[in-house]
């Protein structure tokens, strides 16, 4: 039986795009963002509503946004265009500001060309590369004190320490919570699977935040509850843990064919997934403060790090790996999502003698078959290797 409060999410996500329009009508604005360092809590402690864009999974869109942007760029910015281009999206069509930043260098191409085709108000926040130096924090600090200044020109309204100090709280609530559920979903008892924790995620970017964080609170007893109630499935499972290129929802390609292969997800340190969440202390209630913690978390894989031994999102995932119990990692790149393609062998080396499974893809069904045939493989290859070690 499925958990009522996961019912209770999709149905404030049905609601949503007409509870929007009522707000907008009142005056309230909405802002769409896009990437990875946007710092969420400054939006909503100006009064503005956060929504994060950017689906996938559907082939059509991608040549939609083909017709703006060259077809050598990722398959997530060319789809994202024609979600632009043709504003059937509920969201996209109610959006008075997109914030972008330019972690990724195709994102921030992106920006250009909204705001030149389709007429959308834009707002860039740069990021620096070389992010792990004092030199990048100060540069950092300026850009959120400058993207600080546009919000409030914006919104018409000067931030308040009080209620940007409400938002931080609201947001450090939601880490945990999502951190929370992620542990749950891994449990050999788990009451609810990774791919629902993901749907959990992509909702609450849509939701207002406050609500989102008493649904999540909601669920989290929920599940404990269940927690307690089911028994440890006993058949050997593959334990599969996704790295890479972000899966955006609407993008359900091969999260359907390892779960229909009997594979079992248990993790991932996707930006669309659990790393958007760790890591984020904001030890000071102002924009510098929000700032530091943005740039000091773990880094997105489109900003170089070229000294492997102390690469945040290299050790980030080795912990991960760990702490989910992984049996093997199928390692997800987008098509010309450069910034992930590149980083795959140094990943796959890293990691070692674990399992590893490279997956280049995109929004068209046309590798399906290959796909599938490679994942199937794959998952018995690490059932068997467990049947072998079960019998040692
Ligand atoms: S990181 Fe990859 S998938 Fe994401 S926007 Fe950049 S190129 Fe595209």
């Amino acid at each position: 039986m499925g958990l009522k409060s996961l019912d209770k999410i999709a149905d404030a996500l049905e609601k949503r795009p007409a509870e929007l329009e009522q707000l907008r009508k009142e005056g309230k604005k909405v802002v769409g963002w896009l990437a990875y360092n946007i710092p969420e809590e400054i939006i909503y402690a100006l009064g503005l509503i956060p929504i994060r864009v950017g689906k996938g999974g559907d082939g059509r869109l991608v040549e939609v946004g083909a017709r703006h942007i060259s077809t050598k760029n990722c398959v997530f910015v060319r789809h994202a265009l024609g979600q632009f281009a043709e504003k059937t999206d509920p969201y996209i069509k109610q959006l008075d500001l997109v914030a972008i930043d330019a972690t990724c260098i195709q994102l921030y191409r992106f920006e250009e060309l909204i705001n030149f085709y389709f007429g959308y108000k834009t707002i860039v926040l740069g990021v620096p590369r070389n992010f792990a130096t004092q030199e990048g924090h100060e540069y950092f600090r300026k850009e959120v004190e400058f993207f600080t200044k546009r919000l409030e020109e914006f919104a018409g309204v000067t931030l308040e320490q009080s209620k940007l100090e409400e938002a931080i709280k609201i947001y450090d609530g939601i880490r945990q919570a999502i951190k929370t559920l992620y542990r749950y979903q891994s449990l050999n008892n788990a009451p609810l699977s990774w791919r629902e924790v993901s749907s959990v995620i992509n909702a609450g970017y849509n939701l207002d935040r406050r609500q989102y964080l008493e649904l999540l609170e909601e669920l989290i007893v929920e599940a404990e509850e269940h927690l307690s109630e089911r028994s440890a499935n006993e058949n050997i499972e593959a334990r599969i843990f996704l790295s890479g290129s972000l899966i955006p929802p609407g993008d359900t390609k091969l999260v359907d064919i390892i779960e229909h292969l009997g594979g079992r997800i248990i993790g991932d340190d996707l930006w669309s997934g659990l790393n958007f969440f760790l890591n984020l202390e904001i030890k000071e209630p102002t924009p510098y403060g929000v700032a530091d913690a943005y740039l000091d978390r773990v880094p997105h894989g489109s900003l170089p790090y070229l000294d492997l031994a102390s690469d945040g999102r290299l050790s980030n995932l080795k912990e991960q790996l760990k702490a989910f119990d992984a049996d093997g990692i199928i390692y997800h790149t987008l098509r010309y999502c450069d910034a992930f393609t590149f980083k795959a062998g140094e990943t796959k080396d890293v990691l070692g003698s674990l399992p590893f499974l490279e997956i280049h893809t995109e929004y068209s069904g046309s590798d399906y078959e290959a796909i599938r045939t490679r994942v199937e493989a794959f998952i018995e290859m690490i059932k068997s290797k467990k049947e072998i070690a079960e019998l040692v």
